[in-house]
């Protein structure tokens, strides 16, 4: 079509994000049951939604005609309680990928670079591309761990930005409070560092305190979100936190409207719903265990779990995953990412665990 000329050039060699596969569209494609398809593609509760995000959903329904609070005033106060910040240092976002997105319209433009780790979550390099910036891919160390010296290093006069997501989507790997403290004394004061901690509240082997960076007023925020360990990805409602100059400039791109008003009624609840958070990490921790254990059993290289998900070497990952998914098991192929011989498997219940040992004994 003619008027596609006038589409920004940033965007014509954009691949968008291949996201993990609805259920409903499986089912529709490979003629299955939706109730007997798993999905373990999207890093998704095993426990379905927070009961008590539930319920105040339920009693909220009938006020939907009213737009949300473009302030989330409830929801920032909670937050900015939890961290021990002020509401001012808190910003919420449409799932916390809104957030990468202020973040690029702020930092991120042609003459700025931004640095992220290789096998990290493939969003920050769609957003640099998307403004222009130059991306930076750090080589990854043994492990498939973050090299975060070799990252500080990689920094350049124009890097504005460096991403490190932790635990790491799609590896699985955790970097240590050592390796967080001496990465950031290495990092010049004026580049923006991003803790994306998607996976904070279930992340397993100790999270890394990187509040305190935001407390000695460092360039840095941290980004967490309630669609993993509260169960809430439907709503879409993710948060960051960080010193509040740099708060004030990412509320500048932000619609009034961006968070809906039953996401920030359910986030309030679920922040309150401790309980349910526990008991998701304890079924994470057993379908770590229960997976590793077949992964050993089966001779399959995998890499060690600290969050809820697991990446397995199969080899020929994306025809593996067909083949899954003709069986009703959704699972994430990895080529996308660079790792063609993998696949990422959600840790879902005990249950859905076992039919995806037996689904993929059966193919290998
Ligand atoms: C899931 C995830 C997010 C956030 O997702 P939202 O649903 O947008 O809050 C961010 N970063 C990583 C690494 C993730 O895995």
């Amino acid at each position: 079509m003619e008027v596609l000329k006038h589409v920004n050039p940033a965007l014509a060699e954009l691949v968008p994000y291949e996201p993990g596969r609805p259920i409903e569209e499986v089912a529709r494609e490979m003629g299955l049951n939706p109730d007997e398809i798993i999905k373990l593609a999207s890093n998704e509760s095993a426990l379905g939604p927070s009961p008590k995000a539930v319920r105040a959903m339920k009693q909220a329904i009938s006020e939907m005609h009213l737009y949300p609070d473009g302030g989330s005033y409830e929801l920032r106060s909670r937050l900015a309680d939890l961290y021990d910040v002020t509401r001012e240092q808190v910003i919420t976002g449409n799932g916390s990928n809104e957030l990468l997105e202020f973040i690029g319209h702020c930092f991120m433009r042609p003459g700025k670079s931004v640095v992220a780790s290789q096998y990290s979550f493939v969003v920050y390099k769609l957003m640099a591309k998307m403004f222009g910036a130059d991306f930076i891919e750090v080589p990854a160390k043994s492990g498939l761990r973050h090299d975060l010296t070799a990252m500080a290093k990689a920094i350049r006069p124009d890097t504005s930005v460096v991403f490190v997501t932790n635990p790491n989507n799609p590896t699985g790997t955790l970097a240590t409070q050592r390796e967080i403290d001496r990465f950031m004394a290495k990092v010049p004061e004026d580049v923006l560092v991003v803790f994306d901690e998607a996976y904070a509240e279930i992340a397993m082997g100790g999270m890394p305190d990187t509040a305190k960076f935001v407390k000695a007023g460092r360039a840095c925020i941290v980004l967490r979100t309630f669609s993993k360990a509260y169960g809430l990805a439907g709503l879409r409602i993710g948060y960051g936190f960080g010193p509040q100059p740099l708060i004030e400039s990412l509320q500048k791109p932000r619609q009034p409207f961006n968070t809906n008003r039953l996401a920030q009624i359910a986030a309030c609840a679920a922040l309150e719903d401790t309980n349910f958070v526990s008991k998701c990490r304890n079924i994470y921790r057993k379908g770590k265990k229960q997976v590793e254990a077949y992964c050993e059993e089966k001779g399959l290289e995998y890499v060690p779990a600290h969050a809820n998900f697991i990446l397995i070497k199969t080899g020929e990952g994306r025809a593996l995953s067909a083949k899954l998914q003709a069986k009703g098991v959704i699972v994430r192929p990895m080529d996308g990412y660079g790792l063609a011989e993998w696949i990422r498997v959600t840790f879902g219940t005990l249950e859905q665990n076992q039919k995806f040992c037996e689904v993929l004994t059966s193919l290998i």
